[in-house]
């Protein structure tokens, strides 16, 4: 049995078309159903439905053979782990689905430059502090770090902080809360993670799948 650990919504629904390529099909819809454990149409491959920032727990101890989740989710997991030798994920490819960035945003009316040249110290508040961290770090700012685990546009409004670091993707959601984006830190994609034990017991059918993966990948832009 192969166990393929996904989150719902936009990885989910970008991820079919790769498992497609590789012969599989979802039996069931995950918003439907309040199923956990979903069916294929092959009878030896089932998928697991977990939070998306659970998805390389589950991989890294075995629970799932392989997972999809975003470079976000890796990079905040691995630094838990003290890097990515020590949770001893393999990641074989980068799907270049789910793509977005994760950006520093503040209030409109938040003189995020002035505040930077003064070198103010700033309070940030995100669910992504590994990253945020150390993109400050890098940039020589003092950052308190405040971390949230959801609803982060409400932290500027509400003067929990002065920033944010989170996923933007149209940036209609900044919009609507009247904060503005003031830097790119990274752009992220999802990313396959494989149990590397599993990779060895089961090399035969997950190669079968890293492959077909491997050939379906969307194009770069
Ligand atoms: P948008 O309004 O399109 O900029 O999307 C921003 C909202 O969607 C934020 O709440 C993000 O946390 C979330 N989001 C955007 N892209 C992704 C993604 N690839 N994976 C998970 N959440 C995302």
């Amino acid at each position: 049995m192969i166990t393929l650990a996904l989150s719902k919504g936009r990885i989910f629904d970008e991820i079919m078309p790769l498992l497609a390529s590789a012969g599989i099909a979802v039996l069931e819809d995950p918003e439907k159903s309040r199923k956990l454990i979903l069916a294929t149409n092959q009878p030896d491959v089932r998928v697991v439905l977990v939070r998306a920032s659970d998805v390389p727990t589950y991989v890294q101890y075995g629970g799932a053979d392989m997972g999809v989740c975003g470079k976000d989710t890796l990079i905040e997991h691995n630094a838990e782990w003290g890097g990515a030798a020590r949770s001893g994920l393999f990641l074989p490819l980068d799907l270049r689905i789910a793509r977005c960035r994760v950006s520093v945003a503040v209030r409109s009316d938040f003189d995020y430059e002035h505040a930077v040249r003064q070198g103010a110290r700033l309070r940030v508040a995100s669910k992504y502090t590994a990253i945020a961290r150390d993109f400050f770090a890098t940039k020589g700012v003092h950052v308190d770090m405040i971390k949230l685990y959801g609803s982060m546009e409400l932290a500027p409004l509400t003067g929990l902080a002065d920033a944010i670091v989170d996923l933007v993707s149209t940036g209609n959601t900044l919009k609507a809360n009247h904060l503005v984006e003031v830097e790119r830190i990274m752009d992220i994609s999802s990313h396959l993670v494989v149990n590397q034990a599993a990779l060895k017991l089961k090399q035969a059918p997950l190669r079968r799948i890293i492959d077909a993966f491997a050939a379906a990948i969307p194009p770069a832009e």
